[in-house]
């Protein structure tokens, strides 16, 4: 029910005759905070239902006693044409019962007639960052006054090259009392700095699958020719990033018992835990770790489960992770609390598809990371498809004959249902999950 917010009866009004009954998630956990004034980094994609979800707060605060003096006193910004038309149709929409006006500036449209719009100091102006600046650097638009800004698709925004534009309007809205950011995914290192640049004290909502991610780690992939490559890369990685404690993550325990070995005998100090491992090593382990004596875990996931140790700032995935879920768990250990970590994932030719659909599931792209020192010489695939796998990586499999002789048929994967997200457990990952061997 939407009558539980506390919305002007006439915005109330007009929810009802867009027959809107029920809050979507989105609208749940963002419509209170923002009605109390708090800034809000929300993550939520596009057909959540995120545009009521900051524009009826918007339109209650508009409500409110005016400026003494008329000016526009909120902007949203946004990354396109469609969208900025999309969310005038919203505005209207729910400002039908007020007097509230709301004017469109982006690009594509007539400059001058722009001008005479701004001249008229609309309540609310929606527009594209490009053209904004042009406008502002003409003098036709005044911020001064803005009391809310809000920055809708953030992470497109800055996908589009406005990362400039972005803060250059934002520092015009100087007086504002109330900043909005909304993005479908978590963003980089890009997004990392908006956030801190423009938001004050923002409450963090996460609406996507991906809840547990947490944005203040660094994801890096560096690529690597087989596992005694990978053992040199996390030699060197321990010896040369900063960090307090350190989980390194393989997918067996032959693996993990292997890497403990050669990290021993290179005088790291540090502890393996496995199925095979007993209760009481276990505790032993957690303990030591605990208290500083050991900085370095090697453990698979199943041992590493309900691991819960302060201080751990560096996750290395020593094997890439089944699954998306299996990812966000093991990266979801570092950076607890708001505090900064390190993921970095070290990737074979065996590894590159699987890390590919956990960037798609994800929603983002580790950043591509290469040791001089340790250079070797797979850097990834020659060609990747559109999807970011490795063009070319079933040929092999078609070419195989089957049991009678005859060449395997090609399989022709069901297309996914429109709206089904690229789950990593969906049926194109069955083989490679089927070509790992077992886990603990
Ligand atoms: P958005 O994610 O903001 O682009 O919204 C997606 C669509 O859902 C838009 O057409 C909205 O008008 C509609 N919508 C948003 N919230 C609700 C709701 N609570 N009930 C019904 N429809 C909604």
């Amino acid at each position: 029910m939407f009558a539980q917010f506390a919305l002007h009866e006439r915005l109330l009004k007009a929810v009802a005759e867009l027959k809107f009954t029920e809050p979507t998630p989105v609208q749940l956990a963002a419509i209170p905070p923002a009605l109390e004034g708090r800034d809000l980094r929300v993550v939520a994609q596009t057909g959540s239902g995120k545009t009521a979800a900051f524009v009826l707060p918007l339109l209650n605060r508009l409500m409110g006693p005016a400026q003494p003096r008329a000016d526009i006193r909120a902007l949203i910004l946004l990354p396109t044409r469609e969208l900025a038309q999309q969310t005038l149709k919203e505005v209207e929409r729910f400002a039908q019962f007020t007097f509230i006006k709301a004017a469109l500036v982006t690009g594509g449209e007539d400059f001058k007639v722009q001008a005479a719009v701004m001249r008229k100091c609309p309540d609310i102006l929606i527009g594209t960052p490009g053209r904004l600046i042009e406008h502002l650097d003409a003098g036709n638009l005044r911020l001064g006054a803005v009391e809310v800004l809000v920055l809708d698709e953030a992470d497109r925004m800055l996908d589009m090259g406005f990362a400039e534009a972005m803060q250059r309007l934002t520092a015009e809205c100087a007086a504002r009392q109330q900043t909005l950011l909304f993005s479908a995914t978590s963003g980089g290192n890009a997004m990392r700095e908006v956030v801190g640049q423009v938001l004050r004290d923002p409450l963090l909502l996460q609406l996507n699958r991906v809840s547990e991610l947490n944005e203040n780690v660094v994801q890096q992939i560096i690529t690597a020719d087989d596992p005694a490559h990978k053992e040199r890369l996390v030699h060197w990685l321990l010896g040369n990033e900063s960090f307090q404690k350190a989980i390194i993550f393989t997918n067996t325990r032959v693996a993990a018992d292997r890497l403990y070995g050669h990290l021993v005998a290179a005088g790291v100090k540090a502890f393996v835990l496995h199925g095979d491992k007993d209760q009481k090593e276990r505790k032993l382990a957690i303990e030591r770790v605990k208290q500083g004596g050991i900085k370095v875990l090697v453990a698979t996931d199943v041992a590493a489960r309900g691991l819960d140790i302060e201080g751990l700032d560096l996750v290395i995935n020593f094997d890439m992770p089944r699954s998306g879920d299996e990812y966000v768990h093991r990266i979801g250990r570092t950076g607890r609390a708001g505090a900064g970590g390190m993921a970095v994932s070290l990737i074979c030719h065996t590894d590159w598809n699987l890390m590919s659909s956990i960037e798609r599931y994800l929603k983002q792209r580790f950043e591509r990371r290469v040791i001089k020192e340790l250079k070797g010489s797979y850097q990834g695939p020659k060609n990747v498809k559109a999807s970011g796998k490795a063009a070319g990586s079933k040929k092999k499999k078609a070419d195989k004959k089957d049991a009678k002789g005859k060449p395997a048929a090609k399989r022709k994967s069901a297309p996914r249902p429109a709206g089904k997200p690229a789950l990593v457990s969906d049926d194109g990952l069955a083989p490679l999950k089927r070509r790992l061997p077992a886990a603990d």
